[in-house]
């Protein structure tokens, strides 16, 4: 009988290879041509697994263009009626979400 069944699920060998890119994405912030390369592979394994994104990388990059995002670099973000306001500098996508 085939073995496929030993060691941990996909799924959580996908979520360690995609905090690994992320990590991997936050040391190169500066490159952004690599961290953006690092932010399309994590997003190509999430698709693939059919994941969502885990909350805490969702914010990490933008939604549309999917620029790993560097704040005060290629996002502005600020503070207005209890809100966060991000804009993405370089598709002008502008993201809210509540403070808390
Ligand atoms: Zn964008």
């Amino acid at each position: 009988m085939a073995q496929h069944k030993k060691g941990p699920a996909p799924r959580t060998i996908a979520l360690e290879r995609i905090e690994i890119l992320f990590d991997q994405a936050y040391r190169n912030r500066s490159d952004p041509a690599l961290a953006d390369r690092y932010v399309a592979l994590a997003r190509e394994i999430a698709m693939r697994h059919r994941m969502r994104m885990p909350r805490k990388f969702r914010r990490a990059f933008c939604p549309v263009c999917h620029v790993y995002i560097v704040p005060g670099d290629n996002f502005r973000v600020r503070i207005q009626h209890g809100k966060v306001i991000s804009t993405c500098r370089i598709c002008g996508t502008v993201i809210r979400y509540p403070l808390h």
